[in-house]
């Protein structure tokens, strides 16, 4: 008897063994193996590796959020996922503007709609019960109250038959003129405290030559106007202009009165009529209605 020579294995086609499936971060692994279609013997094994799939981001979504609220900016974390680990891949914290406040379509209301702040540029209807519709000075009175020139005598009444006191025309026109802090601190009149309400409209006027005091150390605050001195104020704090035309209809005007230029002036521009075709009646009372009429004349016309 012969030997037989031996065959020799035929390696069948490789096979994966041991698997360990790879994740996100961790690498996987097998070992590649080939054995021996005809005897099965292992004829060789070499572990691979699985790389490491990487994360896969989700659609971000937000986190610990917090509304704005009209004044205060709200915030909120744009967070990213891993959709297939789960694993929290970035994290940002992000600013909500705050809304501002709602004062209706217009901006005008009186509160916010949304927290009930009151609204800064709030102007009250002008509703007094002394102001007519049809009154010659009801346009005037609106006027002033939403220019802030001046406010009621109460929540309810304007008063437009009373006096005008000296005070009350000075703080009319300094509030026109936007309400400028006076210069100088220096308050020669007994008569005007630190606290009055037209105290700094006073120093204002004075320091303007819009008016002098009624004597070196008073200013008799809460003396009624009459008709020239109002015209007189109006006309200084207009920068004293000379009237254009020359002829003076009224017999109660004479060239030599404080108020001669004033009167011509006011009646050129339209700001006030005599109170008949010949006369001006420069010494009577001035009311508060004729004030805030004149203002509104000279000034929004
Ligand atoms: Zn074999
Ligand atoms: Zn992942
Ligand atoms: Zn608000």
């Amino acid at each position: 008897m012969r030997d037989i020579d031996a065959l020799g294995h035929s390696p069948a086609e490789t096979v994966r063994e041991n698997e360990k499936t790879a994740t996100c971060t961790v690498d996987g692994s097998y070992d590649e193996v080939t054995y021996c279609s005809v005897c099965g013997t292992e004829l060789s094994r070499e572990a691979k590796v699985i790389p490491a799939t990487g994360h896969v981001p989700a659609t971000a979504v937000r986190e610990n959020e917090k509304a704005a609220n009209c004044t205060e900016n709200g915030s909120y974390d744009e967070v990213v996922y891993c959709s297939v680990c789960g694993a929290e891949l970035s994290r940002e914290t992000k600013s909500i503007p705050a809304t501002g406040h709602t004062f209706g379509a217009d901006g005008k209301a009186e509160k916010c709609s949304v927290c009930g702040a009151k609204n800064p540029d709030y102007k009250p209807p002008v509703n007094f019960k002394d102001v007519k519709p049809g009154a010659y000075y009801a346009d005037a009175v609106a006027w002033a109250v939403a220019k802030g020139v001046t406010t009621g005598t109460s929540a309810t009444t304007f008063s437009p038959d009373e006096g005008c006191t000296r005070g009350q025309v000075v703080t009319f026109l300094w509030r026109a003129a936007g309400s400028p802090e006076p210069v100088g601190a220096k308050n020669p009149f007994r008569d005007v405290k630190s606290d009055a309400y037209y105290y700094k409209a006073v120093l204002w006027a004075v320091e303007n030559g819009i008016t002098s005091g009624t004597s070196a150390t008073t200013f008799s605050p809460e003396d009624v106007c009459t008709r020239g001195q109002i015209v007189t104020f109006l006309w200084r704090a207009n920068g004293k202009p000379s009237p254009s035309k020359t002829g003076n209809p009224f017999k109660d005007v004479k060239s030599g009165d404080y108020f001669y230029d004033a009167v011509l002036w006011a009646v050129e521009k339209g700001i006030t009529l005599g109170t008949d075709a010949t006369h001006f009646s420069p010494s009577d009372t001035c009311t508060r209605g004729q004030v805030v009429t004149f203002l509104y004349r000279d000034m929004a016309q």
